[in-house]
């Protein structure tokens, strides 16, 4: 293995510049679509596991490109984050996410939550919570309708600086959920200081119910239960995860199962018609 160490460090270089020169051209296109406001936020319902109502929705950016179709927000969100285009990305699918809300309580669609997932450059700025409040001011919404996604990751980066920007998230009235929940290294011990309303059980323990991922799914449900929080399941694709979910006293579901991501038009219609279900 040692001995092909130096031809294949050779054979790398090329590739790495080529990974580079993708990447370049991936940020000037990024920042060209923002000042164009080219990208879209979907967004995909969430609904309660017991009575089946439509309950919330999560915005998640959409980058429909002139070339490449979609671009997958996996691919241009760390891009985003790295640039340093997040935080004005960001603040605009806050603006958004809230306008759309707003307007979908004015065509008469029931209260909904919108949930806005936030990375760790977000949290870094010293007005995050700023634009946060600027947004619900702008559409009038209450901030009890608005719900930030913060992963484990996120929070642990700066422990101390994370509690203090949730507290006054909370202090403000707005909901917070930890995102990706099992996937990230925080201690449990960390749950009791942290000021949040819902856990977000990550989608690879859903994919792998009813069979495996139940230990970590029905610890996840009865840890929220202990600390008076909410839970939603994420990835729910499958009939039989749904019926194990409900079961398992599971809040909220989210997932193909029940509904794609969409854009507002087809949300609001969704939100609006009779159910059938
Ligand atoms: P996430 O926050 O964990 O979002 C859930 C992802 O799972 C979304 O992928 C969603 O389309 C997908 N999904 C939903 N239901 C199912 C299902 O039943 N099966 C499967 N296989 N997947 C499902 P998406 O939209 O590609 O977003 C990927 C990630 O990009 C998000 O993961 C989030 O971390 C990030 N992201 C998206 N929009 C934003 C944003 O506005 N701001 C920030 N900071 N990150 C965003
Ligand atoms: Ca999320
Ligand atoms: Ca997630
Ligand atoms: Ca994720």
């Amino acid at each position: 293995a040692k001995s092909a160490g130096r031809n294949r460090l050779v054979a790398f270089v090329p590739e790495m510049t080529l990974a580079a020169q993708r990447r370049a051209q991936l940020e000037a296109e990024l920042r060209r679509a923002i000042e164009q406001e080219a990208l879209l936020p979907y967004y995909q319902p969430q609904f309660d596991c017991r009575t089946g109502a439509m309950v919330g929705v999560e915005a998640l950016l959409r980058w429909p490109h002139p070339e490449r179709g979609f671009v997958s927000p996996a691919e241009f969100i760390p891009v985003a984050e790295d640039t340093g285009l997040i935080v004005e990305l960001g603040r605009w699918v806050l603006r958004r996410a809230c306008a759309d809300l707003a307007a979908w309580d004015r065509a008469g669609a029931p209260p909904l939550t919108v949930a806005v997932n936030v990375s760790a450059r977000q949290l870094k700025e010293p007005d995050f919570l700023g634009d946060v409040l600027a947004a619900l001011h702008a559409s009038g919404l209450a901030p009890g309708r608005l719900e930030l996604e913060l992963t484990e990751s996120l929070l642990m980066d700066d422990v101390e600086c994370a509690v203090a920007f949730m507290h006054a998230v909370r202090a403000a009235g707005v909901r917070l959920s930890i995102d990706d929940f099992g996937t990230g290294y925080s201690s449990l011990a960390y749950l009791q200081s942290f000021p949040i309303n819902q856990l977000k059980v990550d989608r690879k323990f859903v994919q792998s119910l009813p069979v495996a991922g139940h230990t970590i799914a029905t610890a996840v449900i009865a840890l929220a239960r202990g600390f008076g929080l909410a839970v939603v399941a994420e990835g729910v694709e499958r009939q039989e995860q749904l019926d194990w979910l409900r079961a398992a006293g599971c809040d909220h579901a989210q997932g193909f199962l029940l509904g794609m991501p969409m854009p507002a038009a087809q949300l609001l219609a969704t939100a609006t018609a009779p159910r059938t279900a």
